[in-house]
């Protein structure tokens, strides 16, 4: 978790804790609704704002059917105009987002954090399934993530709960404070510094790769999403998520190629997809498998 404060839903609010998941499902389910429009229409540079029509037969979807997962059970999983088929990616990522806003509350909990950690991890699910679609990470949603992270970086240590991330309080970054600088730049800092890890290192990785193989590895997409990534979780959670992204990625990279018939190694990866995942993971659970790795190895 990339902030140090943890307060409790209940403890908070005095309303119970179950209250508070239920609320983040249902909060989650909403936005992977407006997800889909996003995965959909922003590769495409279509608006976000018009409203929801079936891509068969063109009749507005009613704003009852609206209504995340439920909408698409009630119809059955049919246009309710033209009785097309509507895809079950749809409901299922609806339902994913509910989970994965689920995740965030249980380890985040009511905290400043919460909707930053929240808004980050529904910009990454955006990514994660417009890169599969077209292995594209748009600089429409990679910018503004970046710029997002560094407003966060500035203004929560600002906030009356005077929250820092967590990694400010690690060398390199940690002299900064001794040295008395005000928090909001050694925030700003750090921020800075995991951005420069993970697009640094992103990069140089694709360049070596070049060398040797005279093939771009990666597009440089990835190494703009890594700014963000970087900026809002500091360069250790950065560096574990470019662990997680590459030993998955690696993982579901041998079991396609293993599937192909011509065993040609140039199988493109989407990479933002593994990015996308490790960068939740390392979220929500990076600080604590960070620690339990340096006690148990060194
Ligand atoms: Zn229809």
């Amino acid at each position: 978790m990339p902030i140090l404060l943890f307060a409790s839903f209940e403890a908070v609010t005095g309303v119970p804790e179950w209250i508070g998941y239920l609320l983040s499902f249902v909060l989650g389910a909403c936005i992977g609704s407006f997800l889909n429009v996003v995965i959909y229409r922003v590769p495409n540079e279509r608006s976000l704002m018009t409203p929801s029509k079936c891509p068969n037969c063109d009749e507005g979807i009613k704003f009852y059917y609206n209504v995340p997962v439920l909408g698409w059970l009630i119809l059955g999983g049919k246009c309710a105009n033209c009785k097309e088929k509507i895809a079950w990616r749809y409901p299922a990522i609806e339902f994913l987002t509910g989970g994965v806003f689920v995740l965030v509350f249980w380890q985040i909990g009511l905290t400043v954090f919460l909707p930053v950690a929240l808004v980050f991890a529904s910009v990454m699910i955006a990514l994660i399934f417009i890169d599969a679609d077209h292995m594209i990470l748009p600089n429409v949603i990679t910018y503004p993530l970046f710029v997002l992270a560094l407003i966060v970086r500035i203004a929560l240590p600002m906030l009356p709960g005077h929250e820092m991330f967590s990694d400010t309080r690690i060398a390199p970054i940690v002299y900064l404070h001794t040295a008395g600088y005000p928090d909001w730049l050694v925030s700003l800092a750090a921020g800075l510094f995991g951005a420069l890890i993970g697009a640094g290192s992103l990069w140089l990785v694709g360049a070596i790769w070049k060398m040797l193989r005279g093939v771009d590895a990666m597009g440089l997409g990835d190494v703009k999403l890594l700014l963000g990534i970087g900026a809002m979780l500091g360069w250790r959670l950065t560096i574990l998520t470019i662990f997680l992204a590459a030993f998955t990625g690696a993982v579901a990279g041998i079991a396609l190629v293993s599937r192909q018939k011509d065993r040609s190694l140039q199988t493109q990866i989407p990479f933002g997809i593994f990015l996308g995942i490790g960068s939740i993971a390392a979220m929500l659970f990076g600080d604590r498998m960070i620690a339990w790795y340096l006690a148990k190895f060194i």
